[in-house]
């Protein structure tokens, strides 16, 4: 390494939000990593929704191809009525506090699909619930993503993206209020397993400014590390937002495809990440 590249430290190829079969994903821990790997992918995250058990596989498969995985997971958070995320990443995936305050994030999501598939059965489209099972994959995990695929599959939907605009977005007929976990849980879960909490996709809250300044605040104040800056969600506009904002709350910045699967949703693909606008601080470079 000549001492250039060591004074500025190269962008490393770095993807630190995906999906599995495990959560709401369609490719297999071992399936995302051969496709990270096959596209450069150096330093590579599996995080699925409330769920650590795909990590092992994961583990495996990325110490066969020279991946480095930074073993993570989102987890579902319920914060001033809102539903957030938070991504931790490093952790330790047989942490007991993690794994059974996770069971317990993930254990009222059957009840609340049957609820969705009532509510949808109102707006005229039947059995949803056993729609959506044919797309588990993941007996625990029955998540809207499920709903959406079993929607488009069935015709009722041209996409993913129709499906949540018309029917499972906040405010629509098959959107169903869910208390997930606390803010304060999910990051002390993630920080006791050693890892670092991030912010995930906080361009996707329809939030005011001044919600999100105190949710910076509060996500700081109990131990929070990170937000994501480069997601597939945000456009060139978000990303220099949150540039700004992580440097004024002083937190680092991180990046994710948030990749569900192969022609999930048009432009979201491993290991393409914007970079990071300059001058902040990337969280990846604590696991390299
Ligand atoms: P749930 O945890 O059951 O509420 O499902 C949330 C999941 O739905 C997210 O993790 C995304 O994968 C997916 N999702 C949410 N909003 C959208 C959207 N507008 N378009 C496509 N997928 C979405
Ligand atoms: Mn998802
Ligand atoms: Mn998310
Ligand atoms: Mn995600």
């Amino acid at each position: 390494m000549s001492s250039e590249t060591r004074a500025r430290p190269r962008a490393v190829r770095a993807d630190l939000h995906s999906h599995s079969r495990h959560s709401d994903g369609t490719l297999t821990p071992r399936g995302l990593i051969e496709r990270a790997a096959a596209r450069g992918v150096e330093l590579f995250a599996l995080t699925d929704h409330d769920e650590l058990v795909g990590l092992d596989e994961a583990a495996c498969a990325a110490a066969e191809l020279g991946v480095q995985l930074v073993p993570g997971v989102e987890v579902s958070v319920t914060w001033a009525a809102r539903t957030i995320h938070i991504v931790g990443l490093g952790i330790d995936r047989d942490h007991p506090a993690l794994k059974s305050g996770l069971a317990r994030v993930r254990a009222g999501r059957h009840e609340r699909a049957r609820e969705m598939s009532d509510e949808l059965a109102r707006v005229g489209i039947d059995r949803t619930y056993e729609g959506a099972l044919a797309h588990v994959t993941n007996p625990d995990m029955i998540s809207r993503t499920h709903f959406a695929r079993h929607l488009v599959a069935s015709g009722v939907c041209r996409d993913l993206r129709d499906v949540f605009s018309r029917y499972l977005a906040e405010g629509k007929p098959g959107y169903v209020p869910h208390r997930w976990a606390t803010l304060d849980d999910a990051i002390k879960w993630i920080n006791a397993a050693g890892g670092v909490a991030v912010l995930a996709h906080p361009g996707r809250y329809s939030i005011g400014e001044l919600a999100l300044s105190e949710l910076l605040t509060q996500f700081r104040a109990v131990g929070g590390t990170a937000i994501e800056v480069s997601t597939s969600s945000h456009t060139a506009d978000q990303r220099r937002r949150f540039a700004v904002l992580a440097q004024q709350f002083g937190l680092e910045a991180s990046g994710g495809s948030d990749f569900h699967g192969p022609g999930e949703s048009a432009g979201v693909e491993l290991g393409l990440v914007a970079e990071l606008p300059i001058g902040l601080t990337p969280v990846w470079h604590r696991f390299v």
